[in-house]
């Protein structure tokens, strides 16, 4: 049991990547674990298929707006409170987009930019207070294979994505000292809601270029998370790990 009594925060963990994390945590003794999504709704029904299967676990959800830092700061404060501390946050929820350049509406870049950057960095300072008051923590970002080679399209989201890895290596050499450790899982395809929409013409050629031959699964990307959070991970910061079945190399 490698998260043994662990206390976790999860972002964008009722569904997809965030939810197998979720439930690896669990399965692998955490505690207490807080669901964050966009909706209440959708953080009802994730609650309410891990009450089922985990019984015994403390769990919340909160669904504050990740781009404003208050609402984030009140959010933690309050699992904080409830759960006693927290030892893990995971920074997962994102979107993505491919639309080309000349067709890119500027508020949607922003719109990117804000969720999957102000919103890791948002909650990353908010869980970091706690994290120093109670000596140590540990923060997981998701990047994407994207942040290593970019794509050909949908430019906002690499750029992203580049900047979670920054954050990432940067934040890793703040908190060091603080005994906090700070890594990304970087994952490739993934068969999550977003993936199982793609149609098969588009999906295969993709698939054929993989090594594995064939795509991630969200309990391959969730292991990798579960190695970072442990002590197992206990010498690794800064961090990008590549769970992509070598797509690119
Ligand atoms: P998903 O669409 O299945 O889940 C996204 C999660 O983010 C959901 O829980 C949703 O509630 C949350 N979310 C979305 N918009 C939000 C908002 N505005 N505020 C708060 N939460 C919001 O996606 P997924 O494939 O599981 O992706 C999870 C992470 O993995 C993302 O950061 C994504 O960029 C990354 N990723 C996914 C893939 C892939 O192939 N699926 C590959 C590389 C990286």
């Amino acid at each position: 049991m490698i998260l043994q009594g662990k206390t976790a925060v999860v972002t964008g963990g009722t569904r997809g990547i965030g939810l197998a994390v979720v439930k690896g945590f669990l399965d692998t003794g955490a505690a207490a674990v807080s669901v964050w999504g966009s909706r209440q709704e959708t953080v009802d029904k994730a609650l309410a298929e891990l009450r089922e299967a985990y019984p015994n676990a403390k769990l919340s959800g909160k669904c504050p707006a990740l781009n404003d830092a208050a609402a984030v700061a009140q959010a933690m404060d309050e699992v904080a409170a409830g759960f006693g501390r927290i030892d893990i946050l995971v920074n997962n929820a994102g979107i993505s987009q491919s639309t080309k350049l000349n067709d890119y509406d500027p508020a949607d870049f922003a719109k990117i930019l804000d969720l999957n950057v102000a919103g890791v960095f948002n909650c990353t300072q908010a869980a970091v207070r706690h994290m120093k008051e109670q000596g140590g923590g540990v923060v997981l970002n998701t990047s994407s294979m994207v942040s290593i080679y970019g794509q050909p399209g949908g430019c906002g989201y690499p750029a992203s994505k580049f900047a979670v890895n920054g954050l990432t290596k940067s934040l890793a050499r703040e908190l060091g000292p603080f005994n906090i450790r700070v890594n990304a899982v970087a994952p490739g395809i993934t068969r999550t809601d977003m993936v199982a929409a793609l149609p098969k013409e588009m999906i295969q050629p993709l698939i054929n270029a993989i090594p594995l031959r064939r795509v991630g699964e969200p309990e391959d990307v969730a292991n990798a998370f579960l190695y970072l959070a442990s002590d197992m991970a206990s010498y690794v910061t800064g961090a990008v790990l590549s769970v992509d079945g070598a797509a690119m190399t």
